[in-house]
């Protein structure tokens, strides 16, 4: 079976990695609850999960791929295969408005496409357990201070706890990808809402790390009065603020608008 590069092909060969895969999803996502795997492919992962107690259903873009998993996994019905793009898709297609946990061997080149859904549906879905490049699971879980602490670390840590669970070589798949690869968990926090407004915190984050060399005093100029340019924190750079920085900041920003 030839590959697709278009659609971020790289099956699972590692046995050892698929059973731990699947057992890290045993293990974070409770029995009887809605599942969606993005990406089954050959269904490596899907032949474990279908037998586990879950409402499964898997996304895949790939018409081959979808023929290949309906001969191969009889257990898996037709009304559980969801045929398209993921990233494109309303989240409500796959169980409503129900709240669903998230999980797959993702293909890396939709991955930030993915975080960012993600985080647009954080109230639907509680858990995500995915295969990433490592350079992308980095930037999930850095802490502040760290090189790859950004944008996506500061949004998604916001509502997130997000933990890598081990690392995946680049052996363990056909074709092996040029990168070394992680699986990671995120576990919805207790953060109903912010403490400031949402837009605005998107806005600030987003701005703050579009020159990540800079003090913010520089990059947030536009949103802050003469008087906050002024505050010791304004003089940092954006990787230093922690989440809870960022909070503090939008709310302040909010204030002296007012
Ligand atoms: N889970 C399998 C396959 C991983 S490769 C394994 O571990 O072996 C990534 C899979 O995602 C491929 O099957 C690819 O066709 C599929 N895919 C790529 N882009 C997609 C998208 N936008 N929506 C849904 N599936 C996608």
């Amino acid at each position: 079976m030839k590959t697709k590069k278009k659609y971020g092909q790289h099956f699972l060969i590692n046995v050892g990695i698929k059973e731990k895969i699947v057992q890290a999803i045993i293990d974070h996502v409770p029995f009887k609850e809605n599942l969606l795997e993005i990406g089954p492919g050959e269904g490596v992962i899907t032949k474990y999960l279908v037998k586990e107690d879950y409402k499964l259903k898997v996304c895949e873009i790939d018409p081959d791929m979808v023929e290949i998993i309906k001969r191969d996994i009889p257990e898996l019905k037709e009304d559980q295969i969801v045929f398209g793009d993921a990233v494109r898709m309303d989240t409500n297609i796959f169980f409503d408005k129900e709240v669903f946990h998230l999980v797959g061997n993702f293909p890396y080149n939709v991955s930030s496409q993915l975080l960012f859904m993600m985080y647009e549906n954080k109230e639907q879905i509680p858990t995500m357990i995915g295969m990433f490049q490592k350079e992308v699971a980095d930037r999930v879980v850095a802490p502040p201070g760290s090189k790859t602490y950004g944008i996506l670390s500061v949004l998604l840590q916001a509502y997130y706890d997000c933990k890598r669970l081990f690392l995946v070589s680049p052996g363990s798949f056909n074709p092996p990808p040029k990168v070394d690869s992680a699986v990671i968990l995120l576990t919805r926090n207790k953060t109903k809402n912010l403490s400031c407004d949402e837009v605005l915190f998107k806005r600030v984050v987003k701005m703050a790390f579009s020159q990540r060399r800079k003090m913010l005093r520089n990059t947030l100029r536009s949103l802050l009065t003469e008087e906050l340019q002024q505050k010791e924190i304004y003089t940092k750079r954006p990787e230093h603020l922690s989440v809870q920085d960022f909070i503090d900041i939008t709310t302040e920003i909010e204030k002296s608008k007012q």
